[in-house]
């Protein structure tokens, strides 16, 4: 039996996304249609943002729906440049980023912006004072992820935004929650974010389909220009069936929050167990990591070789993350994690339906593997 462990990656579409992509293509309606037509499917756009705003405690008016996370924060970091980068000219993040928000803040760079990139400490961990010590008068963006994607460590976000916004008010505070949304506990105003970036995929919606959460008051300019949807600010004719999956999603999720933790911690609890003592393999995501995500090492294995060794056992797993497609991840080089392991590093992540069974059978491959493979080279 198939043994899934890559949900940091994507995640299986649940039956009640599943059942609301359908609602919402029967309601084939264009929202912006005046006629009853357009009104039902209005009214789906309508419910969506209201469970959206609802699970992170903030107005419908201040959710945009987007084609996914990337486009978030690609909006975030273009549209605050745009809005207010003739003034000011210095954006703050750190180097372990997801490339979603790495890569437009390099453009920026290249456009002549200021880009201040904070690098964790010795133990592989970002200091608030790290990044709010860099924040002045000239600062625009201050773009730091919830949950690290590839270890899945908890960066200290609300100590962050809190002292960025005591430096500079009108500093843009934006934070990639992808890894962290319906994984964690936690609502807007907790982490004091302007604004934050969301992806259905991650939480058994389908792909193609994000949010963008943007404070009221806080200027950020739109990307995409026409029509006028979503208040303006995304212009384009709204993906209703997605927009209504997401938000099912997210209903069935929302109760669930800290159950769910609970059953992953325990999962990876087990996980590291059984790997405890286990000569040439470390876990590297400890106590301060969500316990979703979970970043394994196997000395003197390629990770390419260990995730094709596993898959033949059916088991699927990452090779650091998904999007560093086999590359050497750098952001793992500065979470501080040993040279010799950045080639030998696997991403185990979870989700509340995996079993301790899955846990045991990858536990075995993976000893299987390291043994074999060892052997083979
Ligand atoms: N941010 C993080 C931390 C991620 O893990 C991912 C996906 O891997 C993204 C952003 C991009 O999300 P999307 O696929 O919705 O663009």
């Amino acid at each position: 039996m198939m043994i899934y462990l890559d949900n940091a990656a994507t995640t299986k579409v649940c039956d009640e996304a599943k059942a609301a992509v359908m609602e919402g293509l029967e309601a084939f309606g264009n929202p912006s249609s005046l006629h009853h037509l357009g009104v039902v499917s209005e009214e789906i756009l309508n419910n969506a943002r209201k469970t959206l705003a609802g699970s992170l405690g903030v107005k419908d008016k201040e959710i945009f729906f987007t084609s996914c996370a990337t486009e978030s924060s690609n909006t975030v970091i273009f549209g605050a440049a745009k809005a207010c980068g003739k003034r000011r000219k210095k954006i703050i993040t750190t180097t372990i980023e997801h490339p979603s928000v790495a890569a437009p803040i390099n453009e920026l760079e290249e456009q002549g912006f200021e880009v201040v990139r904070v690098s964790p400490d010795e133990n592989g961990r970002i200091t608030p004072e790290s990044i709010i010590s860099l924040v002045d008068k000239n600062t625009l963006l201050v773009s730091v992820m919830y949950v690290n994607n590839e270890t899945g460590y908890i960066l200290p976000v609300k100590e962050i935004f809190k002292g960025v916004k005591r430096a500079n008010p009108d500093t843009v505070c934006h934070c990639d929650c992808v890894q962290s949304f319906m994984k964690l506990p936690f609502k807007a105003k907790d982490i004091g974010a302007d604004c934050i970036s969301l992806s259905g995929h991650k939480l058994h919606a389908p792909k193609g389909v994000g949010a963008l959460y943007v404070k009221s008051g806080v200027r950020i300019l739109p990307l995409m220009l026409g029509g006028g949807q979503e208040s303006g600010f995304r212009s384009g004719t709204e993906n209703v069936a997605l927009i209504n999956s997401f938000a099912a999603a997210v209903k069935k999720l929302e109760p669930t929050v800290m159950q769910r933790y609970e059953t992953v911690l325990s999962l990876k609890k087990r996980l590291i167990a059984a790997l405890s003592g286990k000569e040439g393999i470390a876990v590297n995501s400890g106590d301060d990591c969500s316990p979703y995500v979970i970043s394994v090492s196997v000395e003197r294995i390629k990770s390419e070789t260990m995730l094709h060794f596993l898959e033949s056992r059916d088991i699927y797993v990452s090779s650091g993350s998904a999007c560093s497609k086999g590359k050497k991840s750098s952001v793992l080089k500065e979470l501080k994690i040993p040279e010799k392991y950045l080639d030998s590093t696997i991403r185990v992540s979870l989700c509340a339906e995996n079993t301790e069974g899955d846990i045991d059978a990858f536990v075995s491959a993976l000893l299987e593997g390291q043994a074999s493979l060892a052997k083979i080279r």
